[in-house]
């Protein structure tokens, strides 16, 4: 499986889209805002204001979220401005995604966002930078500010060694890391995780200018021990029902395993502390929902809609292209209904939250 041609949220503004189901992910963004607003404040008082702010949304998707960012760090810095009154930067700004990404939908918007900015319209221009993030986007030097939300658990490839000498799969029932894995399960893709998360420092570094920032957050993992349940986990846990009533055959379950990874806070500052570019500022751990998918597309509490729905509309809307393209599109429809079934009777016993790590580096 090449990750780069199955990875992409499901496009348009469609029902099952990513723009319509997007708010786990905003959520997250929310929970992380004060600190983002910190670190370009610091950013800001640091040193000399460039002229023109380039900044990239690296993972940009095709949701509302990552205008909303954009929108959230022009007012930032505009009030920095006015209260230490300076003249307002310009700001230039690259969306990043994979080549797939439906960068249409967010173009369309345009319009409607340049007339909500409280900027005149020469001040801000923005455009798409397609491409992944393991590896070089940019010139040498010149972004000022790198951002990303909820992108930096997805894989470049997945992790290699998953099979064994024989080529029997070592994670054979799942997807993803869970429960009943093997522990090299979790070390090879811990070991995919290190690698490419130095290439993506290591290519950061490059196009950014010293004591630029780089902001991000991601899903991750306690660093307190004992297994918590993972969406994905139950995602193959429902594949693996559909097994055992015959509508998917074994050896499709066996050959797939998803390109993502949740790594621990200390996981991260190693690799960040081994690769050396950057010093971290701030960083901190919080809890997001699973389900809050839902809401901004009005359907969700109160509207007859479960929880376990919502969450299952949510990573429809994230995992829709790249399991449709493995197991078969007509699986889809039975699949996220047996998922939202289960997700309901896992939310009975389980509290239905994840973790996600927000962390601030600047480029030494
Ligand atoms: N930041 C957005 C989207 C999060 S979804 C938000 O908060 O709503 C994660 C996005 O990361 C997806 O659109 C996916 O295509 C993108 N992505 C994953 N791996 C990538 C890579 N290697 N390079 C660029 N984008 C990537």
């Amino acid at each position: 499986m090449e990750v780069v041609q199955v990875l992409h949220m499901n496009e348009g503004d469609g029902k099952t889209s990513y723009t319509t189901n997007s708010s786990v992910q905003k959520q997250a963004m929310l929970k992380a805002k004060h600190m983002l607003e910190e670190s370009i404040t610091e950013l800001c008082n640091s040193g000399s204001f460039p002229e023109c702010i380039r900044m990239v949304d690296l993972g940009c998707s095709s949701g509302p979220n990552t205008l909303q960012l954009v929108k959230q760090t022009i007012e930032t810095v505009n009030s920095i401005c006015k209260r230490l009154n300076r003249e307002i930067p310009t700001f230039q700004v690259f969306l990043n995604d994979l080549p797939g990404n439906d960068f249409n939908v967010i173009f369309r918007s345009l319009p409607s966002f340049y007339e909500q900015l409280d900027l005149c319209k020469d001040k801000c221009f923005i455009a798409a930078m397609p491409g992944s993030f393991y590896g070089r986007l940019f010139p040498d030097n010149f972004l000022h500010f790198v951002h990303s939300s909820y992108s930096l658990h997805w894989r470049s490839h997945v992790p290699e060694g998953l099979r064994t000498q024989s080529g029997s799969p070592l994670n054979k029932e799942n997807i993803y890391i869970s429960k009943t894995s093997p522990p090299s399960v979790r070390e090879k893709y811990l070991d995919a995780f290190r690698k490419d998360f130095r290439l993506f420092l290591s290519s950061r570094s490059a196009e950014m200018v010293a004591g630029g920032l780089l902001f991000f957050t991601m899903v991750a993992t306690d660093d307190s021990g004992g297994h918590r349940s993972t969406v994905w986990e139950l995602i193959g846990i429902t594949i693996h029902d559909m097994v055992l009533e015959g509508l998917i055959e074994e050896s499709k379950l066996a050959s797939f395993d998803l390109p993502y990874y949740a790594p621990t806070m200390e996981e991260v500052r190693q690799v960040a502390g081994e690769e050396g570019s950057f010093e971290l500022q701030s960083h901190e751990a919080f809890r997001v929902a699973w389900d809050s998918s839902g809401y901004a597309a009005g359907i969700g509490n109160g509207h007859g809609c479960t929880r376990g729905k919502r969450v299952a509309m949510n990573i429809r809307a994230v995992g829709e292209p790249m399991l449709a393209s493995h197991f078969g599109v007509e699986m889809m429809d039975g699949l996220f209904e047996r998922f939202a079934a289960k997700m309901d009777e896992h939310l009975k016993l389980n509290d239905g939250l994840g973790v996600a790590i927000a962390i601030s580096m600047t480029k030494k």
